[in-house]
């Protein structure tokens, strides 16, 4: 199963009409995630990064090119479908969480998994094996707002862990995190990925970035540079090839550009991840109220 790519999207792009008037975020991409790939993608705020992200995660779709999930054309499902796909496949992190604020970690965590229909104990077993697995056993119990930014960050990732996902797509997932606290999500993600699971990741940090295996810059909603980085442990060292750093220099500027907590693309792709199915979804509204 492995040997197809688990997301290709092929001269994609995605404009959002507004008022009006057209914004076209993405305008030409091409690119294939393979399994267990692990990206990192750079580029100035407003570049098209979670527009991208949220096209290869099946939240959106776009607005021409082709689009591959899983190996299935997004063209061809119907919206239930993708549902299905999203949650078979692709497991979600974003900058600011997004966990319900008035449920335990155990029962964010668990979430995903009443789409699947599998019953609260069940449900409940897995959750707590995969918070084990982030370290946050103790943490169990505790609502959101009784947690630190890192813990918050980890119960999103377990969370999006739990339906053994093959992808995990995580947008600046340390932007709202220290320096420190960071360090160790990113380790975990990176943990994650050498246990076989595909990571895409956004940031703005180039540090961060040069661990990843590809690097893939974006600007005006296009990639401009695509620099597949240090050859994994033994290979050979990919020759003198593309130097990395004489692109356009990634976020220069003062990071996080966009500010903290601005999940703004689509928040009705949002409520679609994770419908209104919870007993206290409540007010952790991303701003849209259309439920899907
Ligand atoms: P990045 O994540 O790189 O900062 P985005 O993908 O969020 O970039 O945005 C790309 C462009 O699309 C920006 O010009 C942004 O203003 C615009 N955009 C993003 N989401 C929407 C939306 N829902 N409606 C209209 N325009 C949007
Ligand atoms: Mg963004």
């Amino acid at each position: 199963m492995s040997d197809v790519p688990a997301i290709v999207a092929t001269d994609v792009t995605r404009t959002y009409e507004l008022d009006g008037v057209s914004v076209p975020a993405l305008r030409g991409v091409s690119l294939t995630v393979e399994a267990g790939d692990y990206l990192a993608i750079v580029g100035t705020s407003g570049s098209g990064k979670s527009t991208l992200m949220h096209l290869l995660g099946g939240l959106d779709r776009p607005t021409g090119g082709t689009l591959v999930i899983g190996g299935r054309d997004v063209a061809t499902l119907t919206p239930p479908e993708m549902a299905r796909l999203r949650n078979e496949t692709i497991g979600f992190v974003f900058q600011s969480f997004h966990l319900l604020a008035r449920t335990t970690a155990r029962d964010n965590v668990a979430l995903p998994l009443v789409y699947r229909g599998i019953g609260r104990r069940e449900r409940r077993a897995r959750a707590t094996e995969v918070l084990d697995r982030v370290g946050l056993s103790h943490r169990a119990g505790h609502r959101p707002n009784q947690m630190s930014g890192g813990e918050q960050q980890r119960v999103a990732i377990a969370r999006a862990l739990v339906t053994g996902p093959s992808v995990l797509l995580a947008d600046e997932p340390t932007g709202n995190l220290d320096t420190t606290t960071g360090q160790s999500v990113l380790a975990l993600l990176e943990t994650l990925n050498e246990e076989g699971v595909a990571v895409v990741l956004v940031t703005h940090d180039r540090e961060v970035a040069a661990r990843a295996r590809r690097q893939i810059i974006m600007r005006d909603g296009l990639i401009v540079g695509d620099d597949a980085g240090p050859a994994p442990a033994s290979g050979p060292a990919p020759a003198s090839g593309p130097a990395p750093a004489s692109g356009p220099a990634p976020a220069s500027g003062p990071g996080l550009a966009s500010g903290p907590g601005a999940p703004s693309a689509s928040p009705s792709g949002l409520d679609s991840l994770f419908p209104s199915a919870s007993p206290s979804r409540a007010r952790d509204g991303s701003g849209g109220g259309d439920a899907g």
